[in-house]
């Protein structure tokens, strides 16, 4: 289901609970809300359709690959850059580092350990900022 957008920067700034295979159908409505929103947005973290649990979803060109309880393990490499979010105005500066590795379930429940690097990296490291309340 395509879910409203939310804008609310109060809601946004509470750090997201973790997620359990109950909230499998949030992932389902993060697919189809990215798919609905493709042209400005790449990725997208629950809490952007109203769900505060610990589920984002990630376009990787032909996929987008939703990640349940995604933690971060290393990063390498940091750079300065401008980023915007579909649910705020304008662009904003920060860091991202250009290596990660993070560990995350799918929607089967499996544990995925995965490096990614540059644009999926940066991708990442937006929407892990959401679930802990940063809103950039
Ligand atoms: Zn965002």
């Amino acid at each position: 289901m395509i879910r409203p957008i939310v804008r609310d920067v109060l809601f946004l700034s509470r750090k997201s609970e973790p997620a359990t295979q109950a909230d499998r159908a949030v992932g389902r409505d993060l697919q189809d809300t990215l798919r609905a929103n493709r042209q400005g947005c790449v990725g997208m973290a629950a809490n952007m359709i109203g769900v505060n649990r610990r589920v984002i979803i990630v376009n990787m060109g032909p996929m987008d690959v939703v990640m349940y309880n995604p933690i971060l393990i290393s990063r390498d490499t940091p750079y300065e850059t401008q980023e915007g979010c579909l649910s705020l105005e304008g662009t904003r500066r920060t860091t991202r580092y250009s290596n990660i590795e993070i560990k995350y379930r799918d929607a089967a429940w499996r544990t995925h350990r995965q490096r990614y690097a540059g644009w999926i990296a940066q991708i990442i490291q937006h929407e892990l900022d959401h679930l802990e309340g940063i809103v950039i």
